[in-house]
């Protein structure tokens, strides 16, 4: 054991993990600090598979960082986790989204806002209060609001999430398991929740490319089959191609995400965005398929 942690020491001290110390140090420091002001949300169109409308966004927060530029939340979001700091973060993605939702819907574009939660804001309970709070703000309707929890963020401990979320689910905001498919929890302890919609996961549509697109489409099709045996509705993520498209289409999935149907983007760009797809006619679905 002696030997092997000797090893491992030396692993710890390699170029390539000092730079992530060091890049852990800096986040840990600076998200304590000013860097919040710089967090800016993207978001990107869920869409409806039988109309080919926009039915809302997923808010996906992004670091404008001053001299890295514009950081994916993968390279903070696990620091801001351990150090708690993901839930000021988040207090303030709530109020900024649902604000902006509201703003949106006055202006005659009504979208239903989907919000990341993580599991750390189940223990330090406080998700009921920063929700309320932002709905209140806001004056956004409450089910106007969707917040997607991972599989693992519920697993950490089942009974105090669905306490909290049966709470919200009262007050009428939605909820929606993300990136179903890469965990491994029980599925009885998932559907025991208060859950109104199931997020397949997009290495499932990408397996299409690995495995037969009939294994896949079968596969879909059977999860596609136990959301509506429990009344919720699918989400098909990482559509980024038109035969991903029909794929999920032919499984019978209810909404779908990706590039092929649009990238996340920044809050006036979506707004003018939607502006040229309603000019266009409104069905993305048409419109990704013959490259429009
Ligand atoms: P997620 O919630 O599953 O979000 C979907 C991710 O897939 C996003 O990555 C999105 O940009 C990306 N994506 C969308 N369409 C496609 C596609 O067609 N192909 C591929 N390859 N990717 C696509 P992003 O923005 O880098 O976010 C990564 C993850 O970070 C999110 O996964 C979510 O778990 C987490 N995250 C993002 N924003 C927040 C947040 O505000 N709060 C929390 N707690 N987590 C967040
Ligand atoms: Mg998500
Ligand atoms: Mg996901
Ligand atoms: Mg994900």
């Amino acid at each position: 054991a002696a030997k092997s942690s000797g090893r491992d020491r030396v692993h710890l001290f390699s170029p390539s993990l000092r730079e992530a110390a060091r890049w852990r140090l800096e986040v840990a420091t600076k998200l304590r600090g000013d860097a919040i002001d710089q967090l800016v949300v993207h978001y990107q169109p869920v869409v409806r598979l039988d109309t080919g409308q926009i039915e809302g966004v997923e808010a996906l927060v992004r670091w404008q960082h001053p001299e890295r530029g514009l950081l994916s939340p993968d390279t903070f979001l696990s620091v801001a986790e351990e150090t708690g700091q993901i839930i000021p973060i988040t207090r303030w993605l709530l109020r900024e989204t649902t604000r902006r939702a509201a703003e949106w819907a006055a202006d005659g574009m009504a979208l239903r806002m989907s919000v990341n939660v993580s599991a750390r804001h189940f223990s330090a309970e406080t998700l009921v209060r920063d929700v309320r709070v932002a709905l209140q703000q806001s004056g956004l309707p409450a089910d106007q609001l969707v917040l997607e929890l991972t599989e693992t963020s519920v697993a950490e401990d089942p009974t105090r999430a669905e306490d909290q979320l049966a709470v919200l689910r009262r007050f009428g905001v939605r909820v929606a398991i993300d990136d179903f498919g890469t965990g491994w929890s029980s599925l009885a302890q998932l559907f025991s929740l208060p859950i109104g919609t199931l997020k397949i996961d997009r290495s499932l549509i990408a397996a299409a490319e690995r495995v037969s697109v009939g294994d896949t489409g079968a596969v879909l099709a059977a999860i596609v089959g136990l959301t509506r045996t429990l009344g919720i509705r699918s989400v098909a993520e990482g559509i980024e191609t038109p035969e991903h498209l029909r794929l999920v289409r032919e499984a019978g999935c209810d909404l779908a995400q990706g590039w092929l149907l649009g990238h996340p983007m920044p809050a006036d760009r979506l707004r003018e965005w939607v502006r040229e797809v309603q000019r266009q006619g409104g069905d993305l679905c048409a419109m990704a398929v013959s490259g429009g």
